[in-house]
């Protein structure tokens, strides 16, 4: 008997939390948490992503500033956003939706948002500071795994982990954290041999690979911990995960679905780091 990761669940919990928190700064400090969000571009998945996040923040009781620019938006103009919004001492938080237009430089623009407002922990600071295990801005995604496996007590101590990817904001941070938690790790990429006994050792799975169905029943331990970072379209256009979930599922310990497992917790991990920046500010 398997038992499901109620990632939506779990993040109302977590945002009814946050919320008495950003009331009791609000008290304190006269002002509320701010996040500013940059969309630039016309991508409906990215559009939907906004969205969402400022819809969260209004849950949560963080005031949002939106700054929305055109698919042909010049680097100088975004740049000058990005460094108006950083330099705005209302604003704890700033985060630049990806992808941004081809024509622009991605890493220059990112760069511009320093480590203590760097809510999405991307920075070469925050990344550096996770890998020596200090106290930073961790990487939504990840973080919101790592609360997951805490909020449902899967032991990580000593146990075998397998990562499947490694991008810089999903597989490598989430490897990072397992690590510190004293998980034996192993990350997978496409280059990966015998990918399948590797998957077999594992007593936590953690799949942030992007292929729907990936990871079949015949790649599962019996007894282990499966968490379903991916987010894909299945041949039917219906949202699905990496995880062949209702086969899977039955050697599991705990799953998580998707929709409704991972995707909840990224965003309110992304409040939760609004609010921590916020904490650590001077205004
Ligand atoms: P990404 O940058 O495309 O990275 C994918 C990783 O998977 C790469 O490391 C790649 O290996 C590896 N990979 C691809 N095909 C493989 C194969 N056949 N065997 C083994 N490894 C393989 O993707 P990402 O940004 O990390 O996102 C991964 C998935 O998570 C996507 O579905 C994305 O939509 C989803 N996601 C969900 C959330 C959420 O909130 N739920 C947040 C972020 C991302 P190489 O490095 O060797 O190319």
């Amino acid at each position: 008997m398997y038992t499901l990761i109620d990632g939506k669940l779990l993040a109302a919990e977590m945002r009814g939390e946050l919320k008495e928190k950003t009331q009791l700064f609000e008290k304190e400090r006269g002002r509320k948490v701010g996040l500013a969000v940059v969309l630039a571009g016309d991508n409906p998945a990215s559009q939907v992503y906004v969205r969402n996040k400022i819809k969260a923040c209004d849950e949560v009781g963080i005031k949002s500033f939106a700054v929305y620019l055109p698919q042909n938006v010049t680097q100088s103009v975004l740049e000058q956003a990005v460094k108006e919004l950083v330099s705005n001492c209302a604003v704890d938080g700033v985060l630049v939706q990806l992808p941004l237009p081809e024509h622009i430089d991605a890493e220059s623009v990112l760069k511009l948002i320093p480590a203590e407002k760097d809510v999405d922990g991307f920075s070469a600071e925050n990344t550096g500071k996770l890998l020596l295990n200090e106290q930073s801005l961790v990487a939504c995604t990840p973080h919101g795994v790592m609360k997951m496996l805490e909020k449902y007590k899967i032991d990580t101590k000593g146990k075998r982990a397998v990562v499947l990817g490694r991008s810089n904001i999903v597989g490598k941070p989430m490897a990072v954290l397992l690590l510190n938690a004293d998980a034996t790790v192993t990350v997978c990429h496409s280059k990966t041999q015998n990918l399948k006994e590797e998957c077999l050792r594992a007593d936590i799975i953690v799949s942030a690979i992007g292929k729907p169905k990936f990871l079949t029943a015949d790649m599962v331990k019996e007894g282990a911990a499966v968490i379903d970072v991916g987010m894909n379209r299945d041949e039917a256009g219906k949202l699905c995960g990496d995880v062949d979930f209702d086969k899977v599922k039955e050697k599991c310990s705990y799953i998580t679905p998707v929709p409704g497992g991972v995707g909840p917790m990224t965003i309110t991990m992304l409040m939760y780091n609004a609010y921590y920046a916020a904490v650590r500010s001077k205004t």
